[in-house]
């Protein structure tokens, strides 16, 4: 662990991440889910969407990865 800031402005939303977390993003619906990784960005299976590099953004709409929600399971 290392001590960069969280990614999402809401702390409330990032602190309900967990490595497993899938989200969704608000603009077009694509899910990030980390057991998949992207493809697009070469992220690999297995990456929480809180470890995504800081130039991730959503594969199918460009939106900033703040843009995503929570899906709740
Ligand atoms: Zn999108």
């Amino acid at each position: 662990m290392d001590d960069r800031p969280p990614k999402l402005n809401d702390s409330d939303v990032a602190s309900r991440l967990t490595p497993a977390t899938r989200l969704e993003c608000r603009i077009c619906w694509y899910v990030y889910d980390p057991a998949s990784g992207d493809e697009v960005e070469q992220i690999p299976p297995g990456t929480a969407f809180a470890d995504l590099p800081d130039y991730w953004r959503c594969p199918q709409c460009d939106a900033e990865a703040e843009k995503f929600l929570p899906l709740d399971d």
